[in-house]
């Protein structure tokens, strides 16, 4: 009941509370020991959870190769039903829409909400239904202990926890772009995907009970995980990437079955998997591909920038940006880009073709001014982008902060194509805050009044 009030009202409870009692409740967990299918702490309720399963998976099925055969999504789907109906934690409002993926990789992922992806490869690995099962029960492991939401949850604290959390949750912004501002993202590269070792003991915690209350042989689960390990490491290198293998998983998972007690049945396998075999076997194979596919060049254009802006906090900085950008923070760097607007270049490298970057040089000589120093910045890029020249410079002046403005022209990654970008350069302490905006020449046009707007938005006040 504690538990309860405690998450319901954590909008308007001060951060700080909750974090202290976080800690509380994490140690007190750690202390019981056994197994309670107690989910991670949490900033999202279920219905959350379900919305961004939601828009995720809108996003994953235009990026991945779907299986659109109705007697595989019938028993599929029917199989999988019937297994989470034994699962704990379970909400009514989950989804639970289970699809397959056409690829030969051996792969399955859960996201927020019920929305489980089952690759083609799971079927022909498996060598009995309870196998499958088991698949299918552990990643709804991932969803009843609502791993997702608990990775942007911990994204929150490690971001500035209180400040951050009170400005998203102020802004009143769409989900998914409080996400994308935790530089989380969603489509099938999102670190809401990426589960820890922790992560995985809970999934195999609960798959297990969830076989077993099903009447599955309990140890099937863990056992497919050996097999598929042993004999296709090459097609599992994305399963094992997205779940890491737990220490001690088989004695963990034999303890448990131990305690769970005398088997509620065995069940192994049924007629309609071995038929569903059969049937993969004869129809046309997946399409070839290498790997899971990441955000590859399109042949359309992204989506033109939103009027809607939302705001991103940094430590350095703050700037407004559209919502339906994504934000990806690396160590040193902040990118912004459109769905689309990150793309792979002729050397397979990943390049940036739309959107915003703000990074910090540090100049190479001494007692620089700002002029020298952006001089210095622009032939450093040019050891890299040796087709880049410059078309116009001037002073900017960036809300009483002198700046430097420098349009330049470049070969974009997309192929066959010229970009425009706009580098603006200011001084901080000892080194240069720099900000590219970035567009294929012929879309730099339409970019531009996005461009503008995030320029104006721009606030370096903490630098003073
Ligand atoms: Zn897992």
């Amino acid at each position: 009941m504690m538990l309860q009030l405690v998450w319901q009202s954590r909008r308007i409870l001060a951060p700080a509370i909750i974090l202290a009692w976080l800690a509380l409740a994490a140690s007190l967990a750690q202390a019981i020991g056994k197994p309670d299918f107690k989910p991670g702490y949490n900033f999202y309720s279920p219905q959350e959870d379900v919305l961004l399963g939601k828009e995720s998976s809108a996003q994953i099925d235009k990026q991945l190769p779907l299986l659109n055969d109705a007697g595989a999504l019938q028993y599929l789907n029917g199989l999988g039903k019937r297994l989470v109906a034994f699962a704990p934690n379970n909400h009514p409002e989950y989804a639970w829409q289970f699809t397959i993926v056409n690829s030969a990789e051996i792969n399955a992922f859960a996201l927020p909400g019920g929305y489980i992806y089952v690759n083609r490869g799971v079927f022909d690995a498996a060598e009995n239904e309870a196998q499958l099962a088991g698949v299918i029960a552990h990643e709804s492991g991932h969803v009843v202990m609502r791993h997702g939401t608990h990775i942007a949850s911990q994204a929150v604290v490690a971001q500035g926890g209180l400040a951050i959390l009170t400005s998203i949750l102020g802004q009143g912004g769409s989900l998914t772009s409080q996400l994308a501002q935790l530089g989380l993202g969603l489509g099938v590269d999102s670190l809401l995907l990426k589960n820890s070792r922790t992560a995985e003991t809970q999934a195999d915690e609960v798959g297990t009970y969830t076989l077993y209350q099903a009447g599955y042989d309990p140890r099937a689960m863990v056992e497919f995980f050996q097999i598929i390990a042993r004999k296709y490491p090459q097609r599992t290198l994305q399963f094992f990437s997205d779940h890491p293998n737990p220490q001690n998983r088989i004695q963990d998972v034999d303890a448990e079955i131990e305690e769970l007690g005398p088997p509620r049945g065995a069940k192994t396998d049924s007629p309609e998997f071995e038929g569903l075999k059969q049937h993969f076997a004869e129809i046309d194979p997946p399409p070839q591909q290498k790997g899971t596919p990441k955000m590859e060049a399109k042949k359309q254009s992204p989506p033109l920038p939103s009027e809607n802006f939302i705001r991103y906090d940094g430590k350095k900085f703050t700037l407004n940006y559209p919502d339906n950008w994504r934000l990806q923070q690396e160590e040193d760097s902040v990118l912004l880009f459109p769905q689309g607007g990150m793309v792979t270049g002729a050397e397979g490298e990943t390049a940036q073709a739309y959107g915003a970057a703000v990074s910090i040089y540090t100049p190479q000589q001494e007692n620089w001014g700002l002029v020298d120093a952006t001089q210095e910045l622009i032939e450093s890029m040019r050891q890299s982008n040796p087709q880049m020249h410059v078309l116009q410079q001037s002073g900017l002046n960036l809300h009483g902060n002198p700046a430097v403005s420098t349009l330049l022209q470049n070969d974009s990654p997309i192929e066959g194509q010229r970009e425009t970008d706009h580098l603006v350069t200011v001084r901080q302490g000892d080194t240069v805050l720099t900000f590219i905006f970035i567009a294929p020449a012929g879309a730099f046009g339409s970019y531009a009044p996005a461009f503008d707007k995030i320029l104006q938005s721009i606030d370096l006040a903490r630098l003073r």
